[in-house]
């Protein structure tokens, strides 16, 4: 070992800010019902012909993994573009799953030190990535039933002149799609950007799309996380091609490795299967919810997203979450996040066999 001091290099030199910071903790889930993180509980392969596996297959050996992969992922994007018929204005940026696109988002505006803006509770990563690069946090609460309060957020607006606004639709962690004219007021007056974060688009009607043809400062990100390929790691955003050429500076060249640009575009050509699979999901939802209420002791959130939060009526949050874990079954507790969440926990919709694994466990720790 030389004498250098690493103590007083990484006190010198990494801000108190980032020191402060925890790491993103993703608890450990060997060998439980993972039901915590909102993945597809089907591996997409399981309901492939044989024919199918071959061409996945074929694509894997046919991809250079000695050679750097396509540099904008042009795949991807001719097909995105295809599949949600964008006009020549309008771009598509791609990330190593939509947190990256959050943070070269971030990253463009950090120099403005004007504040980044979301409501609350909603989606952390916000924070975390205003956060590292420096920038004010503004957190906006949402009403009781998890609306948006739009006279509070036109009140923050005006006094904080924010730099983005992300708002998730549905949200993360409670589920629910905010109304339109609630938006157009936020978008309306906005003074910076918009984005309009649909990573649960998979399990609602609502669509954001329409914004971008009317509001050149709104962005929609979309993610392939949550439809079954949360592996794969690719977010895209949607958005005027000025703004996107600004952001793709930011972004590290080759983000999009070969095998998941290979996979994402197989994936886009058999998306019916995809498809399928999130529509099981929302029928299990459905039944989810009414077996959760038949049991008395929650109300639930009425969710568009491929989960659902509840809230308990008498028992303890943390009590009835650590029983689960006993139980083999991962949840996440939210309570202790945000005032607003107090006593609730956010429950993964999963296949009918892992939500009865999950049922029964409630039943046996609620006893
Ligand atoms: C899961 C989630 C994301 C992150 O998705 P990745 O593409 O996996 O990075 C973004 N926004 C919201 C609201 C989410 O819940």
């Amino acid at each position: 070992m030389s004498d250098k001091n690493l103590p007083s290099i990484i006190e010198n030199l990494i801000s108190p800010a980032i020191r402060e910071m925890k790491a993103y903790h993703v608890a450990d889930a060997s060998g439980m019902v993972k039901l915590d993180a909102m993945e597809s509980p089907y591996a997409w392969s399981d309901t492939w012909s044989d024919a199918l596996k071959q061409q996945w297959l074929e694509k894997m050996n046919a991809a250079q993994i000695n050679r750097y992969p396509d540099p904008q992922g042009q795949g991807i994007k001719k097909r995105l573009r295809e599949k949600y018929a964008l006009n020549n204005e309008l771009d598509i940026i791609l990330g190593n799953g939509s947190d990256e696109i959050i943070q070269i988002m971030i990253m463009a505006v950090a120099a403005s030190g004007q504040a980044i803006m979301a409501p609350a509770p909603s989606f952390v990563m916000y924070k975390v990535i205003a956060d590292y690069v420096g920038l004010p946090f503004v957190r906006v609460p949402l009403n009781a039933d998890f609306s948006l309060n739009t006279e509070a957020f036109l009140k923050a607006i005006e006094g904080h002149q924010p730099s983005i606004i992300f708002l998730a639709t549905p949200n993360n962690p409670t589920g629910n799609v905010f109304a339109d004219d609630d938006l157009e007021k936020i978008i309306q007056a906005a003074p910076g950007l918009v984005v309009l974060d649909e990573a649960y688009t998979a399990f609602t009607d609502s669509d954001q799309l329409h914004w971008l043809s009317r509001y050149d400062h709104v962005v929609v990100m979309r993610t392939f996380s949550k439809v079954g390929l949360a592996g794969l790691r690719l977010g895209f955003a949607i958005g005027q091609q000025t703004l996107l050429e600004e952001f793709d500076k930011l972004r590290l060249p080759y983000n999009i490795n070969v095998l998941t640009q290979q996979s994402v575009e197989f994936a886009l050509d058999n998306f019916a299967l995809l498809e399928e699979h999130s529509q099981n999901l929302c029928a299990q939802r459905a039944e989810l919810i009414d077996e959760l209420h038949a049991l008395n002791v929650f109300t639930c959130v009425p969710s568009e997203a491929n989960f659902v939060t509840v809230r308990c009526l008498e028992h303890n949050a943390k009590d009835l979450f650590e029983a689960l874990k006993a139980q083999n079954v991962l949840i996440k507790c939210l309570h202790g996040s945000h005032p607003s969440l107090e006593q609730c926990l956010r429950i993964t919709v999963s296949t009918q066999q892992e939500n009865a694994t999950l049922l029964s466990a409630v039943k046996q720790a609620i006893k």
